[in-house]
This record gives structure tokens, C-alpha cells and sequence, in this order.
């Protein structure tokens, strides 16, 4: 569990770090960072048994930013990943916490990527090298790469680099590095070779393994969804729907910016929630509790420091949304449900690397964690159909409707209505803002299946670079997939796609990167939009006008006329009801 007491400040980082650490919205240090960065900034060698997730990069990342000499434009620090993917994270990593270091250079080189490339590059200079043990192992043969300057080397997923058989390989370029550099090796397992190769490279390296406190949570439903490819907001927010026990909820984050950004998504999807993170002021926490407390907020997003002994008995669950950095954490959260006697339920959000976490976890809380998978939107609409039945049910036993019965059998007598027309009817116009059966682009359907019309990525420019993990959640505002809508409004109307673009940007709030292409019909358009729109936003552009006509946008249908997955020529597509010899206009033609 983070120690509040320690900040990074105190761990003698210096000021560029320290501010960059801010920008990313790091509150305290893991475990991993308190327990390795004094030692790595003091130079010793270290031996780190540690997982993904724990922080491990931005432990052996900051102090060797900090010993860097930037006027020095050579490799003097090495990461050696068992990946290309885990190769681009760390370089991306290291720009992040660089991002106040004029100058700095990292360079990611691993096999796949082109030899020219990489050679240019490597020509140019870099103060850090990041690859892969193959490729390293190439550069140094054909001495495009030197290593005499190298301060650092650093291991890192060693055990993994054993697995796909790359140890001689990493043990080949070890002996290729100068005697006198520092070496910190991290593991999450610690297999005899990785020993050897600890004995036989290192210098009296210093232990470093994070604890794994075994406690039983019993009164805690433990189970995790394994995240793929599918938001992590919507998938929050469907979990949380079909939930039987929802009372409320804490959701763990990992920066106090992911607090402040979720917390506001989720009330702008309607939920009463609120942020709470060491930069709010002891006032402003205790208000939140409170608000907890009373009924007030029904979800609170935090960091692990700032909900550190929060005792709110109505915490019903406990959403990891982000994975803890150790099991002592984990505990930690998980034993702010389940509280006063009552059942409490936990939720772990884990991505496919992050499994070996899960699996620590599940070895120091002694409980099996079950598996769950998405709620399809058949069990979203059963739930909303209950709670609507319960709200029926409710104001028929409290409220007095007297008047409404008249207006009921008026409506039946005079119009000929049956009451189960008028209920519909109601029922119907009741549901409008947020619908009993669920739009599928409200909540993405669970992976593998993909609704038609098949979405479409939107272009490169906009999508992460290849092998990155997804950006977290403070970095995105819609998924980058588009698809099609349909809007009631078109040429004839007099309708331009600067209009239909600037009425969507501003009423949906949708940023422009997010609207795709929009092609004008006679009396309807089509434009691509975000496929994991929300149900509100959708709301609000049924009823947004362009040329005084509702857009009344909802997503393409098979009976609509269908968008052409690629751009059309302008002779080459003709649309249905388009006149002949008129191709529609498109917004980027
Ligand atoms: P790693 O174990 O290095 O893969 O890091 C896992 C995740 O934790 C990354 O998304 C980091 O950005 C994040 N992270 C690392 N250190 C901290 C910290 N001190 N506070 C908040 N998030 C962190």
C-alpha cells in the first residue's frame, strides 16, 4: 500500500520530474518507486521482483532520468524488454516523465522495424535506448550502436525474456557492456537462470520484493472482468446498472486527474458521483464523505491515498477500475464494502497483462476471483424493465391519481384508446431520454461480436501508436471507432456539412476529430460519429435543429441507404434518392 508519507519530492527527484510526475496527476509513489528510487539515484545495483502494474517503469525510469547528462548526446541507459509492444511503452513512459528535460532523447529499437530507419535514428543520437535483446544485439555487431558511455542497464520482464528464449542473447550483450555501468534486473518471477544472471552481472544488488499480505476478505464478493478492447466506462456503467444491490459505489483510479475526468463522465451519464484525491482539501474531502454518507453521491472515484480508512457502511461496491499496485492495496480497497455486517462486492478491472496480478491477488486473499463477462443489452433492458415496473408500482401505491384516472377514461371513451395504448403510448414517451431496450451504440456490445453496419477506425493520424497500451481514461473522449448515423435533414433543407458539423460539435460537445464523414442526401444526411456514443448525447442531437428541422440522428439502419465503406469517387457513388447525375456532397470533397 502507498505510503502517504512519502511524496516524490521527498525521494530527492529533481524539479523537472517532479513536475512532470504532477502533469500525469501522480499522487504519491508505488511501493515498487518509495522502495527502488533512492537506491537506483544512489547508483547500487538492484534486483526487483515485481509486475506489471505495480509502477516498475516509472521505478527504474525517474532516477535514471535524474543521473542522465543531457549535454551527452549518447546511450548511457539500456531497457532491455522481452517485446516490441513493452519496448514502445517504455519509450513512451520515459518521454512522459522527460516532458521537462529539454533535449532528452529515448529511442525504442526492436526487430520488425525497419533497418534504415533505426539506423538514421540511432545516428541522430539518444540518451536512452529502448529494445529488444535481438535487435540490440544486431546494432552492436555492426557497431551502429555504442555502448561506452552506458551508465544504466536495465532489465525489465526478465522472466519473460527467459520464456521466449532470449537469456544468451541478453547475457551477450551484458558482457558487451562496460563493467562499471549500474544494472537493475526486474522479475515478477524469480527462476533460477534469472539468479544466475543476477549473481553473475550484478554488484551486491539490493532486494526489492513487494509484499503480499495474506488476508481473507469473506464478506466480499470478489470477481473481475477482463478488459478487451471495450471502454472501461461503458462497461462501468452497464455493470453497475445491472447490479441487484447497487447502493453505492467507490471506483479506485490510479491519478488524481483519471478522478476528476471519470467522476465527471459518469455524472454527465446521469449518476450522482463525485472525484476525491489528496489535491482537495481536507474540507472538500469530508464533504464528499458526507455526501456519501447521506445519500447524496452515489459513486465516489478515488485515489488508494485518499480513501485510505473511509468507512461509509452504504458501500455496496468496489470497482477496481484500475488495477492496484500490490495486494496489500487491494485489500485495502476492497475492504471499503462489506462493512457494518453487511455483504459488500468487488469488481476488478484487469487487462490481459495485467492477469498475473490477478493471480497474486488471488493467492494472498486465499479466494478463487470468478470471471465475469459483460451484460448484454437484453439483461441492461430486463433490468430497466424491472425498475420501471418498480417506479409503477410505486406511484400507484403513494400518490393520489384521481385526476389521471379521469383523464385515462376520457382519453378511452372519447378517443376509443385502449388503457393498454394509452400505457404504451406513456411508456413510450416516458423512456424517450434514456430507452427501456438499450440502443447497442449506447453500451458497446461485448466483444466478439461487432454490430453491423461494421464500424470503421477512424484514420491513423487519430489511432495510438502500434503495441501501446489503450491510453487511460483521462486521454479519451469517444472511441476512435466511427460508424454511421442517420440525420433528418438534407440538401433540399438547405443543410451544409459546415452546419450539420458545427451543430453536432457544439450541442453533442462532441470534439470535430470525432465526426467523420458526413454525406448529404435530398432530404436526409449520414455523418460518422464516435460507435460508442452516449445515450444522452444521442438525446440531445435528435432534438438539436439545423434549418429549424430536428436532426433526429440515430444510428444507420439496414433499411437506410447504406454509407460506402470507403470514400466514394463522386461519379462513382450514387445514392438512392439522389438526383442523376448528382453525386452527394461529402464534407471532406
Ligand atoms: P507499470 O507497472 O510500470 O506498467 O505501471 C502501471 C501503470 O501505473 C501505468 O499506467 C502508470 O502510468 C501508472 N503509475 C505508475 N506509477 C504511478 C504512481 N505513482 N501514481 C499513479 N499511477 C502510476
Amino acid at each position: 500500500m502507498t505510503d502517504p508519507t512519502i511524496s516524490f519530492a521527498a525521494l530527492e527527484l529533481p524539479a523537472p520530474l517532479l513536475a512532470a510526475l504532477a502533469d500525469v496527476g501522480y499522487e504519491t509513489p508505488s511501493p515498487i518507486q518509495a522502495a527502488c528510487i533512492p537506491h537506483l539515484l544512489a547508483g547500487r545495483d538492484l534486483l526487483g521482483e515485481a509486475q506489471t502494474g505495480t509502477g516498475k517503469t516509472a521505478a527504474f525510469a525517474l532516477p535514471v532520468l535524474a543521473r542522465l547528462n543531457l549535454d551527452l548526446k549518447k546511450p548511457q541507459a539500456l531497457v532491455l524488454t522481452p517485446t516490441r509492444e513493452l519496448a514502445i511503452q517504455v519509450a513512451e513512459a520515459f518521454q512522459k516523465y522527460a516532458h521537462h528535460l529539454p533535449g532528452f532523447h529515448v529511442l525504442p529499437v526492436y526487430g520488425g522495424q525497419s533497418m534504415v530507419v533505426q539506423l538514421r535514428a540511432l545516428s541522430r543520437g539518444a540518451h536512452v535506448i529502448v529494445g529488444t535483446p535481438g535487435r540490440i544485439m544486431d546494432h552492436l555487431e555492426r557497431k551502429s550502436l555504442s555502448f561506452d558511455a552506458l551508465q544504466t542497464l536495465v532489465l525489465d520482464e526478465a522472466d519473460e525474456m527467459l520464456r521466449m528464449g532470449f537469456i544468451d542473447d541478453v547475457e551477450w550483450i551484458l558482457e558487451h557492456t562496460p563493467a562499471t555501468r549500474q544494472t537493475a534486473l526486474f522479475s515478477a518471477t524469480m527462476p533460477e537462470p534469472i539468479r544466475r544472471i543476477a549473481q553473475r552481472y550484478q554488484r551486491e544488488p539490493q532486494l526489492v520484493k513487494i509484499r503480499s499480505a495474506t488476508t481473507t476478505v469473506a464478506s466480499v464478493h470478489q470477481r473481475y472482468w477482463q478488459v478487451r478492447g471495450a471502454d472501461k466506462l461503458e462497461a462501468l456503467t452497464r455493470m453497475l446498472e445491472v447490479e441487484e444491490n447497487f447502493d453505492a459505489a467507490i471506483v479506485f483510479v490510479r491519478t488524481k486527474t483519471a478522478t476528476a475526468e471519470l467522476a465527471e463522465k459518469l455524472e454527465a451519464r446521469g449518476y450522482q458521483a463525485a472525484a476525491l484525491n489528496g489535491d482537495m482539501t481536507q474540507g472538500l474531502r469530508e464533504q464528499v464523505i458526507d455526501r456519501l454518507k447521506n445519500g447524496g453521491l452515489d459513486i465516489v472515484v478515488a485515489t488508494d491515498v485518499a480513501a485510505r480508512g473511509l468507512d461509509v457502511p452504504r458501500i455496496s461496491h468496489v470497482i477496481n477500475y484500475d488495477v492496484p499496485y500490490d495486494t496489500e492495496a487491494y485489500v485495502h480497497r476492497i475492504g471499503r464494502t462489506g462493512r457494518a455486517g453487511r455483504s459488500g462486492n468487488a469488481i476488478l478491472f484487469v487487462a490481459p497483462r495485467e492477469m498475473r496480478m490477478l493471480k497474486t491477488i488471488e493467492r494472498a486473499t486465499r479466494q478463487p476471483i470468478e470471471a465475469i463477462t459483460l451484460p448484454t443489452l437484453d439483461e441492461v433492458a430486463d433490468r430497466r424493465i424491472v425498475m420501471f415496473k418498480q417506479q409503477i408500482m410505486e406511484v400507484l401505491a403513494e400518490e393520489n391519481l384521481d385526476f389521471f384516472f379521469d383523464v385515462t377514461r376520457r382519453m378511452e371513451s372519447e378517443d376509443n384508446l385502449s388503457s393498454r395504448q394509452i400505457a404504451a403510448a406513456l411508456a413510450f414517451m416516458i423512456q424517450r431520454e434514456r430507452p427501456l431496450r438499450p440502443e447497442p451504440n449506447e453500451i458497446p456490445a461485448p466483444p466478439p461480436a461487432r454490430s453491423s453496419p461494421p464500424a470503421r477506425t477512424s484514420p491513423p493520424a487519430r489511432t495510438q501508436a502500434p503495441g501501446t497500451s489503450a491510453p487511460t481514461q483521462q486521454a479519451r473522449s469517444h472511441s476512435s471507432v466511427l460508424k454511421p448515423y442517420r440525420i433528418d435533414v438534407g440538401r433540399l433543407h438547405g443543410a451544409s456539412p459546415k452546419e450539420i458539423v458545427g451543430a453536432i460539435a457544439n450541442e453533442g460537445g462532441i470534439d470535430g476529430k470525432f465526426i467523420g464523414q458526413i454525406h448529404l442526401f435530398d432530404d436526409y444526411s449520414m455523418v460518422e460519429l464516435p460507435a460508442d456514443l452516449p445515450a444522452d448525447i444521442i438525446a440531445t442531437l435528435k432534438r438539436t435543429r439545423v434549418k429549424q428541422k430536428p436532426l433526429n440522428l440515430r444510428p444507420l439502419t439496414d433499411a437506410d441507404q447504406p454509407m460506402p465503406a470507403k470514400r466514394p469517387r463522386a461519379t462513382a457513388h450514387q445514392p438512392r434518392n439522389a438526383p442523376t447525375g448528382k453525386p452527394p456532397r461529402s464534407r471532406r470533397d
